[in-house]
């Protein structure tokens, strides 16, 4: 899952970026409209947490920019409080819901989860192969009843690699998905959590297959026979 931060407020930015990436999500930051869309003409967001308030270009002009090139991804107003007009005007414009100044992090993430479990682009919240059952919504794992304890990295190569069962991904496709720009993941880090992870799911019977020089397939295992 990939999420764009739109804030001015460089303290509250930078929380957010924080909590978000602690819960395995990578998180890419704008200060401004401008920057946002910028940022949303090259990359794919699932989720756009977007402040009303920026500087120049305000958050309304940057959400009906964005409903007007058919962004798919869920956008979430911050807005202030009091101000009950913007959230109407917001909803109305096509944002998908909003959180109100100011909020609590956990708050946060459970509207962002409620959000993804709505969402068009993923195709079921629980999901099961073989052994292995997931729940992509509580971001939780487990092998036969037993929780499968995985790192915030770990986390995102699995989903994507589920998202993509039976197919194959390549390291770019990978990589492109699962950092943000700061993100300086190198193909031989990614290496290692790739292995970490498959050897996690080997007691579950579920294969990472390596496809040389290119990527990754993960072989579904209902689909096989
Ligand atoms: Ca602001």
């Amino acid at each position: 899952m990939r999420v764009l931060i739109v804030e001015d407020d460089t303290a509250l930015a930078d929380g957010l970026q924080r909590t978000l990436r602690q819960s395995g999500y990578a998180v890419d930051h704008a200060p401004n409209g401008e920057l946002a869309l910028r940022a949303c003409a090259e990359e794919h967001y699932d989720l756009i947490l977007l402040d009303v308030g920026l500087p120049g270009m305000d958050g309304f002009e940057v959400l009906r920019a964005l409903r007007k090139r058919r962004t798919t991804g869920s956008i979430l107003l911050l807005t202030a409080r009091d101000m009950e007009n913007d959230r109407v005007k917001g909803l109305d414009l096509g944002a998908d819901d909003y959180v109100t100044k100011p909020f609590s992090l956990p708050e946060l993430e459970a509207r962002i989860r409620a959000l993804i479990r709505r969402s068009k682009s993923v195709r079921s919240p629980r999901m099961r192969y073989g052994a292995l059952q997931i729940d992509t919504v509580a971001r939780r794992a487990d092998v036969d009843g037993q929780p499968l304890e995985l790192t915030p990295r770990e986390w995102g190569v699995l989903e994507y690699l589920l998202a993509h069962a039976g197919q194959v991904v390549s390291k770019e496709q990978m990589l492109q998905a699962l950092c943000s720009w700061d993100d300086s993941l190198t193909y031989n880090a990614f290496e290692v959590y790739v292995s970490r992870l498959r050897a996690k799911l080997q007691g579950a019977g579920l294969k990472i297959r390596t496809v040389r020089g290119f990527g990754y397939i993960f072989e579904d295992p209902d689909a096989s026979h």
